[in-house]
């Protein structure tokens, strides 16, 4: 009741000196306020998600993007996808995406092929005939927004590939969209699916405990290095996929980045922070965009690639969490 009083706020105004004590004191109010945000680390993040599942090929394809949209939606989050055809199919596949859309989720590009621009054997025409291929076909489905997620986030191994891209990306109208925290979550998926493949749940739940726990790191490393580059903690854009671990985990996960303070955005609206719109000096381009704003900054001990299997492999199988059998 005392912070009531003081702020002033149900009092009635009798006075000219009243009026300017409650405006003084909400004046103080608001300076308070700002300084108790300012105390708290305010991390907010957006999902996307890669590739896209196609029924033809995945039997199961149907009830995984129906659970990913189902968390999503219980959660209130508005998220985005970023198809390739090669992953979808062109039939019921795109119906799926299609369910994104009418969620209210947004659609982008991930090309036809999912081949990457990294490739020294990848001519940047050959690229572009994939962006253009995929965007004729996903500029049909609701939710269409007209930006494009690189595969592999590779986005040129040389000079002329990479302003090359960016100048025909200017021309067509699209815009990038990069990430900000990177992992390895197709790992785990393979991992994962290799245990429920031998029909062990307790090692499949504990590759799940680990994975949230792996999403966890990699954003508090991408935050920390936000604040090494830019002295901020953008609006995050995390890279998931649309795979049978997100479809199990992605409740927990959602839970477990609010529960440590982290707040959810869209995937619009993440994009609007300025960091998206950066076109950062490296080569090999691409990676986090925050991986690669530090590359360019110099900052030392990046390690290249930024996220792989080798880097999990290890202590997964310290844990005894990876199948003897499993196809290395
Ligand atoms: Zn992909």
């Amino acid at each position: 009741m005392r912070a009531k009083s003081f702020l002033g706020f149900c009092q009635p105004l009798t006075s000219k000196k009243g009026i300017a004590m409650v405006v003084l004191r909400r004046a103080l109010a608001a300076v308070l306020l700002l300084f108790s945000a300012s105390c708290v680390p305010a991390q907010t993040l957006a999902l996307t998600f890669d590739d896209g599942l196609d029924p033809s090929t995945e039997p199961a394809a149907a009830s995984w993007n129906r659970q990913i949209l189902k968390s999503l939606r219980d959660a209130g989050i508005s998220s985005m996808v970023f198809p390739s055809l090669v992953r979808t199919g062109q039939g019921e596949g795109l119906d799926l995406i299609g369910d994104w859309g009418r969620a209210g989720h947004a659609i982008g590009n991930h090309t036809s092929r999912h081949r990457s621009l990294g490739s020294p054997q990848l001519p940047l025409a050959d690229f572009i005939g994939d962006v253009k291929e995929a965007g004729a076909v996903l500029s049909r489905i609701p939710g269409w927004s007209k930006m494009l997620r690189f595969p592999y986030l590779k986005e040129g191994n040389m000079l002329a590939k990479r302003d090359g891209m960016r100048l025909w990306m200017q021309a067509a109208g699209y815009r990038a969209a990069p990430v900000s925290i990177d992992a390895s979550d197709w790992y785990y998926n393979q991992v994962y699916v290799a245990w429920l493949n031998e029909a062990n749940a307790a090692k499949a739940d504990q590759v799940k405990a680990a994975y949230i726990a792996h999403l966890l790191d990699r954003a508090a490393y991408y935050d920390g290095l936000a604040q090494q580059v830019l002295g901020r903690s953008p609006a995050h854009v995390m890279l998931l996929h649309t795979n049978r671990i997100n479809a199990a985990a992605l409740d927990e996960l959602i839970w477990a980045f609010r529960e440590r303070g982290w707040s959810f955005t869209t995937a619009r609206s993440a994009f609007d922070d300025p960091i998206y719109t950066e076109q950062i000096d490296t080569l090999p381009a691409g990676e986090s965009i925050l991986w690669a704003s530090a590359k360019a900054a110099g900052i030392p001990g990046l390690r290249y690639p930024a996220e792989d299997s080798v880097y999990e492999a290890p202590p997964l199988r310290a844990q005894g969490l990876i199948p003897a059998h499993m196809p290395q």
